[in-house]
């Protein structure tokens, strides 16, 4: 296996091929980790804000409890009236007063909170109103005892601003009090104006159960207010409205307060009503902090059609959203990208990506090195096998490759009787050459025969230095007059152009050759026809050298 891989062409690609695994695979598991950590991001983020809309729910729902606590206890009233001394003077002063544009009537002026009202005239102007002199007495013995127990609840922790109590029969109890003057008819109009009051007819409210709204009074536009209502009915007949108003300033500090508590890092909480209107939020009185286009409500209400809590991200920021149990409205958690990256996820996030990031870099600088590493060892491993079997002067096959060569070449042509023949060739005088010119020259002479010797013979022959200014040369498929043919073209072209040393030595050279051939007696043995060669070189030197020799 080892052995197969040193072979392979091309080590560094499978070099780059290995470190974009390992990277692809780091990167995959980073990935994992970090979706991993996504998840685990949404469900705290989800976390956090069903404790923050449990904690309102909670609160919320006390505040409605004592509500429904209202409605019993003066429901229980006009079945029971409470008539003691006390009430006569209030009903006596009542009917003196119920023809006048306003009035109020009270228990104890310490202990009890005065029950306003309006005139007859003004009733029978509402198509709303109505007084029923049979029950009127009932109703006001049941208003009373609200008067009564409105004080105390000053005393539970709730959220509510205003606790009230409206009536039909044109007379309200009202938590922050009144002053007895004109304005009260306004303050009653407005409060009959309000869908708090009017959402809560037999037709609009059929179930009768709470009911939820917002209101902003035009006059006073800072005046904005989340009311619960739930409506007095008694015997089949709806008496008015028992309500509990939240301004937006108690919500806005209840939500502030419940954020930081339930939050490490900064989140605005939002509350919307049922329109996905932001009514207030964490970070200021009003809902105004939050921006959300058209699109992103959509998307939110297309979420919340079948869900009660969820998730979304909305371009850079994430939402966590939960409906509300006792509010018609639903609780949004807003947590931008900077936010994000500075709680505990963020640190991992960014830890995460750090490590990536390093990992990235010493893989990068480690592939670098490898890569250059194995080029180096490719790169010496070529030179090392080609200076195995090249000579490194003429750039010629050296005497043992040559050898190894040549014999299989003789042993491919044997089979089909192909030709094949042997030029061996020697330097005339070569010594003289060192002598004379030094051993530079002479290896430049040596360069400049290996040159002419590859131009001459033909692809398929094969060249080598076989001994110092000894030459052979291989021809497939070449007889001995073909052979003897190109030995010639060799000899001539070395005779014919004497070797420019310098710009005044001009070295003029000469080679004899000794030519054999498998044609002559079937011979194929490499050996043998190179030593018949080697004796027809001797004999063309003898016979007076610069000459080819192809016979015995
Ligand atoms: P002859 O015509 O009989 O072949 O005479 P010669 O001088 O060529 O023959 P000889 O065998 O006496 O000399 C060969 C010389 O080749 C001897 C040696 O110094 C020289 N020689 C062998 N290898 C190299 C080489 O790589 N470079 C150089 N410059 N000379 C070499
Ligand atoms: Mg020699
Ligand atoms: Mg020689």
């Amino acid at each position: 296996m080892f052995a197969k891989l040193t072979t392979i062409k091309n080590p560094q690609k499978l070099v780059t091929l290995c470190f974009t695994l390992v990277f692809f695979g780091a990167s995959l598991l980073m990935w994992r980790e970090g979706a991993m950590l996504e998840q685990a991001y949404i469900s705290d983020q989800r976390n956090t804000l069903d404790n923050i809309a449990s904690s309102l729910d909670k609160q919320l729902q006390h505040s409605v409890d004592i509500l429904f606590f209202y409605q019993q206890a003066m429901e229980f009233s006009l079945d029971t009236p409470f008539i003691t001394n006390n009430t006569h003077p209030g009903m006596k002063a009542f009917n003196r007063e119920r023809h006048k544009p306003w009035w109020s009537v009270s228990y104890d002026q310490r202990r009890t909170i005065p029950v306003f009202g309006v005139s007859e005239a003004f009733v029978e102007q509402h198509s709303d109103l109505m007084r029923n002199n049979n029950t009127i007495d009932r109703e006001l013995s049941a208003a009373l005892e609200l008067s009564y127990l409105l004080p105390l609840s000053r005393y539970a922790s709730t959220l509510q601003f205003n606790t009230w109590y409206i009536s039909r029969a044109g007379m309200f109890v009202s938590s922050n009090g009144h002053v007895l003057d004109k304005s009260l008819q306004t303050t009653f109009q407005r409060m009959l104006s309000r869908p708090s009051f009017a959402r809560q007819s037999l037709a609009n409210n059929p179930g009768r159960a709470v009911c939820w709204s917002y209101y902003q009074d035009k006059e006073n536009p800072e005046y904005q207010v989340v009311t619960a209502s739930i409506p007095l009915d008694y015997e089949g007949h709806w008496y008015g409205v028992i309500g509990m108003d939240f301004t937006l300033d108690v919500l806005h500090g209840y939500l502030k307060g419940i954020a930081e508590q339930h939050s490490t890092t900064d989140g605005a909480v939002y509350l919307l009503d049922s329109k996905l209107t932001a009514l207030t939020s964490s970070m200021g009185r009003h809902g105004e902090h939050l921006v959300m286009s058209p699109v992103d409500q959509a998307r939110l209400a297309q979420d919340m059609s079948s869900n009660t809590v969820g998730a979304l991200r909305m371009q850079n920021r994430f939402i966590t959203w939960a409906k509300l149990d006792s509010f018609d409205g639903v609780l949004i958690r807003e947590h931008n990208l900077y936010q994000g990256f500075q709680g505990d996820f963020g640190h991992i996030i960014m830890l995460l990506l750090f490590v990536w990031v390093m990992f990235t870099v010493l893989l990068t600088g480690t592939w670098y090195f490898i890569r250059r590493l194995v080029i180096n060892m490719s790169v010496m491993q070529n030179t090392l096998s080609w200076r195995a079997n090249y000579d490194t002067m003429t750039r010629l096959f050296n005497r043992g490759a040559f050898i190894d060569q040549a014999q299989q070449l003789s042993a491919s042509c044997r089979p089909n009787t192909q030709p094949f023949s042997v030029i061996q060739l020697d330097l005339d005088h070569f010594k003289s050459i060192n002598d004379t010119w030094g051993h530079q020259a002479g290896d430049k002479v040596l360069k400049h025969v290996a040159a002419v010797i590859s131009n001459t013979v033909r692809k398929q022959d094969i060249a080598g230095r076989v001994g110092g200014e000894e030459f052979c040369i291989v021809m497939p498929g070449a007889s001995i007059a073909d052979a003897t043919q190109a030995a010639e073209r060799i000899r001539e072209r070395l005779a014919s152009k004497p070797v420019v040393y310098s710009a005044e030595v001009l070295i003029a050279i000469s080679a004899s050759f000794g030519v054999s051939s498998s044609t002559e007696k079937g011979d194929y043995d490499f050996e043998h026809l190179q030593s018949v060669a080697d004796k027809r070189l001797y004999a063309a030197k003898e016979g007076g050298r610069n000459r080819v020799c192809a016979e015995d």
